[in-house]
């Protein structure tokens, strides 16, 4: 690793340790050349991304936000929390596994429209109805017609 003070390319660690949660390994670093010292963290690639909204901001991911929206679809309907949670669970790896820092927020939609097609048609449409955009409405109603034909 290149060292912040010189740019010089290489730099020596001199120790590495875990960090007190254990997540995280901690390195001492000296650079051969100016012989400055540095500390650089070391993590697990298993962070949610980052979501990238419609109008470009970005935001943390946020599960209760997920839980929420996927609530509301559910509101009276046939189906036990326990198949919501692992739902839910599903689409936090699903995400994790892209290995990526942001994603758009409608492949976050589309993982949750997935989830509720095969769990609850209804709470699929009213998901859908909510959440998808105006672009989006004429595949959505080929879904529904594919649904229909399903049933
Ligand atoms: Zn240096």
């Amino acid at each position: 690793m290149r060292c912040p003070f010189c740019s010089e390319e290489d730099s020596k660690v001199i120790d590495s340790r875990l960090t007190g949660d254990g997540y995280q390994i901690r390195r001492r670093r000296e650079c051969p050349k100016c012989k400055e010292r540095f500390t650089t963290f070391e993590t697990a690639e298993l962070l949610v991304p980052h979501i990238i909204k419609n109008n470009g901001n970005r935001e943390p991911f946020d599960i209760q936000k997920l839980r929420k929206g996927i609530a509301y679809a559910l509101e009276k309907r046939p189906v036990s929390t326990n198949d919501v949670e692992q739902m839910i669970q599903k689409i936090v790896l699903q995400l994790q596994a892209l290995g990526e820092r942001e994603v758009p927020s409608k492949l976050v939609g589309n993982l949750v429209l997935d989830g509720l097609k095969s769990l609850d048609k209804v709470a699929y449409i009213r998901f859908a109805s909510i959440y998808l955009s105006f672009d989006d409405i004429a595949e959505f109603t080929k879904e529904i017609e594919k649904l229909r034909l399903d049933s």
